[in-house]
């Protein structure tokens, strides 16, 4: 473009389409239910989505830099919908260097971050939607959950020597769900949820 001052390249450089959180050239990874039906509270409500076995999210990574001071960062598209009453939601994750923070900027749809402290237990709750931004701080646990009607759309960005622990909260899950009462999102104890459930059964 200018003389001695070529333009960056597509390590550094790269265009993305915030509607439906796409970066171009570049290729998402898909969670499917059957990715994450133990992550879900209502196992029976799990089992009789399975066959149609609905996309929950897409993330795509770039993670092109590696070293001391780099970065990585991820674009996340989180579908609308519920199994039984939760909400669709992410895995979750720790990172697997526990001091790691990360940075959320909302770009499109209404969520939620669930964070739970994996040193105290101690767990929060905050809002993830356009125009805000969440500070994940390190030895935290976090998962987005979509409680609105369309994707929700955001960024994640974090040092790249972070790495990803999925096993952790995978085995405990996390404490709290969010899950729909009344037409309306509420965060729950999950052991309390579970005793919903299990009276409904009977
Ligand atoms: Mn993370």
């Amino acid at each position: 473009m200018i003389e001695h001052c070529p333009e960056l390249g597509p390590e550094a450089f790269l265009r993305f389409e915030p509607k439906d959180g796409f970066i171009l050239g570049r290729t998402p990874v898909r969670r499917y239910l059957r990715d994450l039906c133990a992550s879900f509270a209502d196992q029976a409500a799990c089992r009789a989505r399975l066959e149609e076995n609905p996309l929950l999210y897409q993330v795509t990574s770039i993670e092109d830099q590696h070293g001391a001071g780099q970065l990585h960062y991820g674009l996340g598209v989180l579908m609308p919908g519920k199994i039984g009453r939760e909400y669709f939601m992410t895995r979750g994750h720790l990172h697997a260097w526990r001091p790691a923070a990360e940075v959320y900027i909302g770009l499109r749809g209404r969520g939620l971050m669930v964070l739970e402290d994996e040193r105290t237990g101690e767990c929060r709750v905050t809002p993830l939607e356009a125009n805000t931004v969440v500070y994940v701080p390190g030895w935290t646990a976090h998962r987005t959950v979509n409680i609105g009607e369309e994707p929700l759309v955001y960024w994640g960005v974090f040092s790249s020597e972070a790495g990803h622990d999925y096993g952790a909260m995978g085995e405990r899950n996390f404490r709290i769900v969010v899950v729909e009462k009344n037409g309306a999102p509420v965060v729950m104890e999950r052991s309390a949820f579970l005793r919903e459930l299990e009276a409904q059964t009977q």
